[in-house]
């Protein structure tokens, strides 16, 4: 029996939240601290000597010996230097300290991040800041217990150099303009908007063992080389599927430590493939919601372990079965509780509901190819397009209840909303269900579901802050076109009326309510003029173009030095991964694989020979020793062809250019590297193949 868990009472306890604030603070202290969250004030100087203290003596009694500012640099992680909280004393003993300085702002060596030009080598200096907006937490890593202090990071020079400052600004942005168009349409309650997220996380679970026996696994998260299981995933019985022991308790493990952490994990589940699952939490402001993923992909990481498995995060870890993406579930709300993408229950005539409906509309097909941009990696470049995920075509689901009422928009005004009804089953003893107005469409990159977006083009390994910051920014865009209008307006309700047919009309081209999988979608996607970008340097690429520079600059997201800092370092971190990645196929073919299978084919023919001095018919033996020499030749013609394709990319000055030969060259060169091995594993006899399988590493749980 499994010890119960007091779910309550563990629930936020490694967090200094409200209630310990609450506490354990003076209550003016306490108060000027809520003003500055709630009302996006500055922090009193005043009062961080009394928080820091506070935070000290609470972590103390909790086993931290250290403090760390966490920040979030460009390289999608984490990132932290822990300082003990010691201060030595005349006596040659140490009193523990923490000031309010310390709390508020550190001073890390910035020399070896990620920062696009902006900053040389030599010029260290960088600086962390404080985001109070998010809570401070303890954190234990074996025996070591630190307590954490979520920080936006920047250059001596004050440019961002981290993903949670911008991310920041944009919510900032959002905040204006949404409550610029609250207050037009008569909202006199609201004082503030924020944008909410629930990142749906996919990942896989592969034992331990074969993790740490395959190179690729262990250097590049993926597999690079593996023929298929004779059984994928193809009778759909994962899906939802009955909790296997090994992966439950790990389940159990993972909720308890990130409840603890205050994550409020909430859903747990088998997904498509087989070895994959997913978590999702209750959604939160997408500030914190972004540090949450974050800790959530570590407590993964580092959970599995216990359990004998390696956590794989990756966007494609197998080839042949499904890849894993984060659901971003974004919506906006109000400070008093208002979901602003709630429909209510008849929506055509809810004037705030369309207005902000039609604004994400107008944002997602003005500025798609950054939206599009926000999700490019070249991990999740193997799933865009490919069957489980979304093309990498941008679109909008709407369903049919919401498509309808756009159709009436565009032709005018709208009158009516269908409705839902309810599903009666045919069994006396089953309920009659409700039935939404609306279906799902899995395949839709961008759908609407009852009261929220979800951005389902995001990869399992990412940052949420990148998708995030575009979304906020371009939606804060088209309400501030809508602003722009409404407060000049005489008649508010013919005012948002004509706004609404406009957009239906201009942008309507971007709602598709079909099979975004199915080919024809893709001639019909190019005949309305939507952006299909399945290259990343391309995506990259498109936020140097004009209207992406004014969009950021225009909202104090990014300025341009700082975008095009960012599109260096995309660009940079591409070229990256794939030459790791041809690397990494290389040392494995010349160290493992080429070896096994030169031992294997000497195997072959002295049993040719063997059976041949025996006098008996060695036919068959010697067609086999044959197809398998074949395929070590061209094994070593495909390894020579990747060595010189990728020392030609190395050489490539020009970061746009490297990228595409990446692409362009060496991720097919590797490609056809792989079939070849592939080819070859099938036929190997498996005494003598050097790396887990497929069928081994999807189905041993
Ligand atoms: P699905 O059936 O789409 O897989 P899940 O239950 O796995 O749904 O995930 C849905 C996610 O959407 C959860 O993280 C949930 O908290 C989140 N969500 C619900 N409402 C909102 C909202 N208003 N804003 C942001 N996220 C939301
Ligand atoms: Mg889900």
């Amino acid at each position: 029996m499994a010890q119960a868990v007091d779910v309550s009472s563990i629930f936020g306890e490694n967090v200094f939240n409200d209630a310990v604030m609450k506490a354990r603070l003076p209550k003016d202290v306490y108060k000027s601290f809520r003003k500055t969250v709630d009302e996006s004030a500055h922090l009193d100087p005043a009062i961080a000597d009394v928080m820091a203290n506070a935070m000290k003596d609470w972590a103390i009694e909790k086993g931290a010996t250290h403090y760390c500012h966490w920040f979030q640099p460009m390289t999608g992680l984490t990132a932290e230097k822990h300082d003990s909280f010691i201060s030595p004393t005349r006596d040659g003993k140490i009193v523990m300290e923490f000031s309010g300085k310390e709390l508020v702002q550190g001073e890390p060596d910035a020399s070896s991040f990620p920062s696009g030009g902006l900053r040389a080598t030599f010029e260290a200096r960088g600086y962390t800041a404080w985001d109070c907006t998010s809570p401070v937490f303890i954190k234990e890593d074996g025996e070591n217990t630190t307590l954490f202090i979520p920080c936006a990071f920047c250059s001596y020079t004050g440019e961002t150099l981290d993903k949670k400052t911008p991310l920041l600004r944009s919510m900032d942005a959002l905040d204006k303009q949404a409550m610029r168009v609250l207050r037009a349409l008569g909202n006199t309650t609201s004082n503030h908007v924020v944008a909410t997220l629930g990142a749906e996380q996919e990942y896989f679970l592969v034992d331990k063992d074969f993790y740490d026996a395959r190179l690729d696994l262990m250097l590049t998260g993926r597999t690079l080389f593996g023929a298929p299981a004779p059984r994928g995933q193809e009778m759909d019985d994962h899906y939802f599927g009955s909790l296997n022991h090994r992966v439950a308790t790990f389940m159990s493990e993972l909720n308890v430590e990130l409840w603890k952490l205050g994550v409020s994990s909430k859903t747990q589940h088998n997904e498509v493939s087989p070895a994959q699952y997913e978590m999702a939490p209750v959604f939160a402001t997408v500030n914190v919601a972004t540090d949450h993923n974050q800790l959530t992909m570590q407590v993964m990481q580092k959970l599995a372990e216990h359990h004998g498995f390696a956590c794989l995060l990756h966007e494609k870890p197998f080839a042949g079965v499904n890849g894993s993406g984060k659901h971003n579930n974004w919506a906006i709300s109000t400070d008093d509780g208002i979901n602003l993408l709630n429909p209510g229950s008849t929506p055509h005539d809810n004037m705030s509901f369309l207005i902000f409906l039609c604004a994400v509309i107008k944002a997602v097909d003005k500025y798609a190819k950054i939206l599009r941009a926000s999700v490019a990696t070249a991990g999740n470049e193997h799933r865009l397009g490919a069957n489980e995920a979304p093309p990498a075509i941008i679109s909008v689901f709407l369903g049919e209840q919401l498509g309808d009422i756009f159709e009436q928009l565009a032709l005018g005004a709208a009158n009516s909303s269908k409705e839902g009804g309810t599903l009666e089953l045919g069994v006396s003893t089953l309920p009659d269900l409700p039935k939404d107005s609306t279906d799902r469409n899995r395949t839709s990159p961008f759908a609407f579901t009852g009261n929220r977006f979800e951005f389902r083009m995001a990869g399992s390994s990412q940052s949420t802050a990148g998708p995030n910051i575009v979304l906020n920014t371009i939606v804060a865009d088209a309400l501030c076109d809508i602003a722009d209008e409404l407060e000049g307006a005489k008649d508010i309700p013919a005012t948002v009326q004509k706004i609404l047919s406009e957009i239906a009309n201009n942008h309507k081209r971007v709602v598709f309510n079909g099979d975004n999988y199915s080919g024809d979608w893709l001639d019909e996607a190019q005949k309305r003029g939507l952006p299909n970008m399945p290259n990343s340097a391309d995506c990259f690429e498109s936020y140097l173009e004009e209207i992406s520079l004014n969009v950021f600059e225009k909202h104090g997201v990014l300025n341009r030095s700082e975008v095009k800092a960012r599109v260096e370092i995309l660009l940079e971190s591409y070229s990256m991964i794939l030459g790791i990645e041809a690397k990494t196929a290389l040392k494995m073919v010349k160290t493992q694989i080429l070896p096994a299978i030169l031992k294997y084919s000497s195997e072959l023919a002295n049993t040719v020979a063997n059976i041949k001095a025996a006098g008996a018919d060695a036919t068959a033996q010697k067609e086999m020793l044959d197809e398998f020499c074949g395929l070590v030749s061209d094994v070593r013609e495909k390894t020579q062809k990747l060595e010189s394709l990728t020392q030609e990319a190395i050489a490539i000055e020009d970061a746009k250019k490297r990228a595409d030969a990446y692409k362009l060259s060496v991720l097919p060169a590797m490609d056809e590297l792989r079939a070849k091995v592939d080819a070859i594993e099938v036929i190997c006899s498996y005494d003598y193949w050097p790396l887990p399988t497929y069928s081994e590493m999807l189905f041993v749980k």
